[in-house]
């Protein structure tokens, strides 16, 4: 039985408004979308809608919205389609130290083949990037610069705005790019990420279905397609579109910001709840990384002194308490944790530290029993 679910900024449930806008169109929508005739069209109609609704709501330009099998595509797509696209001899790519790996692998990669030159962007220990490093890093060959807005493990929000405003001065050409996946249910995106050329979102961080995300245009930005064959999605990622998941990205993204003020109180409210109770039960034995950093509401990033983040995240499982290691994406096994090396946390820290993040489902019931369960299996752990 699950007593807490701490894991939203894994994935968050599907929003009520989501079924009730999808589940009709799974019945009515059966045509391609690129199809020319009457069921098509209206397919079409259905998926145009969507992708306006998501390009207003994030200050894309009219029907910039390229919509995504995912975040992690969205990302691969921003990285690898400006540097493929940008035209410059050598392209520098600057990506943050601490981004997620759907950004840092394909820059990698870019790199490993001799198509870009990889610098990485240090950040201080609340994981907030070096801005004078940045400045002195951007040239006449910075392609792009891909910093989250904020951070999936931390829930750091990055200064994106003075981010923007440093490329525009040093290097008005290149293209700035943030992962605004974590971001999405919680900032406003026209202000947290203005200045922004292309921004990645995700259907299932926001409460829309898994598999499908977006990367919304700014601007016209030139751009290599990753999945060429059919020219759909601006021609920018081709192959039938899935109408149904474009639909819950922009209904999910909709009331994320219609519920946003209220909402980001609540969760807020709760997270502090929560800690200060570990906090009372634990005292020194619990430690909060990022205790002064501007972050996300739901984030609740710690460490527990004297257990094995591991053994304890076993543990929380079988009392009923679901949280996290860090990232999600590394099918539950746990890694060297890069995010946690660039901040230079130290390591009988690093050794015990878990991501418990609130969401919109949370209740005050459920963090009151979470903390009591999490208190329960640390002094277990501790004692044996
Ligand atoms: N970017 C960030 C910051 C994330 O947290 C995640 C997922 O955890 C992704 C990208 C990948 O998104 P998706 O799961 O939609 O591929």
């Amino acid at each position: 039985m699950v007593v807490a679910y701490l894991d939203h900024a894994a994935a968050t449930s599907v929003r009520p408004e989501v079924l009730e806008a999808v589940g009709p169109l799974l019945d009515t929508l059966a045509a391609n979308p690129t199809a020319t005739h009457a069921e098509g069209r209206a397919a079409r109609h259905v998926l145009d809608d969507a992708r306006e609704e998501v390009a207003e709501l994030c200050g894309a330009i009219p029907g910039g919205v390229v919509f995504t099998g995912g975040g992690t595509e969205a990302d691969n797509l921003a990285v690898t389609g400006v540097v493929r696209a940008c035209g410059i001899e050598a392209p520098q790519v600057l990506v943050s130290a601490i981004e997620h790996k759907a950004v840092l692998e394909p820059a990698q990669h870019l790199a490993r083949r001799g198509e870009a030159e990889l610098a990485l962007l240090g950040v201080n220990g609340e994981g907030l990037v070096d801005l004078h490093a940045l400045a002195a890093s951007l040239g006449p060959s910075t392609a792009l610069v891909s910093v989250m807005t904020a951070n999936n493990e931390l829930g750091t929000i990055q200064p994106i705005v003075q981010i923007a405003a440093a490329i525009a001065n040093r290097a008005p050409h290149a293209v700035l790019h943030t992962d605004a996946v974590q971001a999405a249910p919680w900032l406003d995106l026209c202000t947290a990420a203005r200045g922004a050329d292309l921004v990645t979102l995700s259907g299932h961080k926001l409460g829309g279905l898994k598999g499908v995300g977006a990367l919304v245009l700014r601007r016209r930005v030139p751009l290599e397609p990753l999945i060429v064959g059919g020219a759909q999605e601006l021609g920018l990622r081709s192959g039938t579109q899935d109408v149904l998941g474009a639909v819950s990205l922009a209904v999910a993204l909709r009331c994320a910001v219609a519920d946003r003020d209220h909402e980001v109180e609540r969760v807020r409210a709760l997270r502090r709840e929560l800690w200060q109770r570990l906090e009372h039960d634990l005292g020194a034995q619990v430690h909060q990384t990022v205790p002064s950093a501007p972050s996300l509401p739901g984030h609740l990033h710690l460490s527990v002194l004297g257990v094995d983040a591991e053994e304890l995240l076993v543990a929380l499982d079988r009392a009923g308490v679901c949280a996290s290691g860090g990232s999600s994406c590394a099918s539950g096994a746990l890694e060297a944790n890069h995010v946690l090396e660039a901040i230079a946390l130290p390591p009988t820290l690093r050794k015990g530290a878990i991501r418990l993040t609130l969401g919109r489902t949370t209740t005050a019931a459920e963090v009151e029993a979470g903390a009591r369960a999490i208190v329960e299996v640390v002094r277990r752990l501790q004692a044996a």
